[in-house]
């Protein structure tokens, strides 16, 4: 049985790479398709991301590695896949996928979305949180596959004003008794402190090519 693992990989985490290798040994053949997604904003282009998955998973004889403009399931339906693979972190995902999981069936009765949960290490892993922390100048070797890490580090030393390390100097003053306004120009994500940052905070990342 044929099953597809359709995302945006942008980048490929860890997280990611587990779903595909419990995916390998569930199925016959796997082809991870990249998807562009209107609604985020890319840091790699499709084919860097392509390349990246190629050579986190090489060590997978059954994984193919494609991408597509359309619908999941019309690349469904063109390679003969009945399954739909995902990945469920969340709670939070839970909705989404459900909801995408009945679109997806009416639009091809045959096809089944096969749910993994995600390992417990993985959980809080996200592409979106790997690239704010590189952004912030975090460590993310630990999150995705080693050279992908590099290849992060690199497009944020690109991008000299995103790239900068959080401050760890004291403080040179007394903090005022009244904690200071912030200007309304400022997102609230701004005026939060570092760890804070990990949520919600809108990526504005241009392509890293
Ligand atoms: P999308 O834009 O479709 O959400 P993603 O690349 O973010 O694309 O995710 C693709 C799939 O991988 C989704 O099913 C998502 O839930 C799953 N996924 C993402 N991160 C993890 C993780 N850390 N553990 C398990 N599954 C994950």
């Amino acid at each position: 049985m044929i099953a597809i693992y359709p995302g945006s990989f942008d980048p490929i985490t860890l997280g990611h790479l587990d779903i595909i290798e419990r995916g390998c040994r569930l199925f016959d053949q796997v082809i991870v398709v990249v998807f562009r997604n209107p609604n985020k904003n890319p840091l790699f282009s499709i084919d860097q991301r392509i390349s990246q998955i190629r050579q986190s998973a090489q060590h997978l004889p059954n994984l193919q590695v494609d991408s597509f403009d359309g619908l999941t399931v019309t690349y469904a339906q063109m390679h003969q896949a009945k399954v739909l693979l995902r990945g469920l972190r969340a709670v939070s995902d839970f909705e989404m996928e459900l909801q995408m999981a009945h679109t997806n069936k009416t639009l091809f009765a045959d096809i089944e979305t096969v749910f993994l949960a995600t390992s417990t290490e993985h959980s809080f892993l996200s592409s979106s949180v790997v690239k704010e922390i590189a952004k912030f100048g975090g460590r993310i070797e630990h999150l995705v596959p080693y050279p992908v890490a590099q290849e992060i580090y690199k497009c944020y030393a690109k991008t000299p004003t995103s790239n900068a390390a959080p401050t760890t100097a004291a403080p040179t003053a007394m903090p005022p008794a009244v904690p200071p306004t912030v200007p309304p120009s400022v997102p609230p994500a701004m005026a939060t402190p570092m760890a804070d940052r990990l949520i919600d905070l809108p990526l504005t990342e241009t392509l890293c090519d």
